[in-house]
């Protein structure tokens, strides 16, 4: 925990396309945005539009619903990451293939303007650059956001909706 009154500006990126017993790909993703205002360590939530995406790797899977969370936050890169592992965890999510379906994906994508190289955690997330969904939502929330000493407007695929629908 970073002291009380060291509040840091994050991105997370959530996504999922699987429904289980818990609730459908929305559902899970409401959960876990109610979990995130609920926690004490979070104020100040904004969340993007939730998107349909075509999924990356194998086809033969449903769209993904994404959407971009912007929160302040005391916890530490690393408590940030045990928190959304824990929030995949609650939506039982398992690990079937790689690139496949998944009932919750959390990502930590900006964590202010901290450049992060552990073993367990690449920030900004190593795959922001190419991912539309992830950038189009980080655009629409906060258009003047840097990543890595570019505004995020600068990135050609924040203004590409190639395999992206505005859901709501
Ligand atoms: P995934 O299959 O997308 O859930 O990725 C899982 C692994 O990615 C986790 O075990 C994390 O340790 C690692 N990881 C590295 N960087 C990040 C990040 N920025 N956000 C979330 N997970 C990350």
């Amino acid at each position: 925990m970073l002291d009380n009154n060291n509040w840091v500006t994050c991105y997370l990126g959530l996504g999922s396309n699987l429904a289980n017993e818990l609730g459908s790909p929305v559902e899970h993703l409401q959960q876990a945005l109610a979990s995130l205002e609920q926690h004490q360590a979070m104020r100040q939530l904004r969340v993007s539009s939730y998107y349909a995406s075509a999924p990356m790797g194998p086809q033969d899977q449903p769209d993904f619903t994404n959407a971009v969370v912007e929160l302040e936050t005391t916890l530490t890169p690393l408590e940030l990451l045990a928190l959304c592992q824990q929030l995949e965890a609650q939506a039982q999510r398992e690990r079937l293939r790689r690139w496949g379906e998944r009932s919750l994906d959390v990502d930590i994508l900006l964590y202010g303007q901290q450049q992060i190289d552990e073993p367990t955690l690449v920030v900004p997330h190593a795959g922001l650059h190419e991912r539309n969904f992830m950038l189009v939502p980080l655009r629409e929330l906060a258009p003047e956001l840097m990543i890595n000493d570019q505004p995020v407007s600068a990135y050609p695929l924040s203004a590409d909706w190639s395999g992206l629908e505005l859901i709501h």
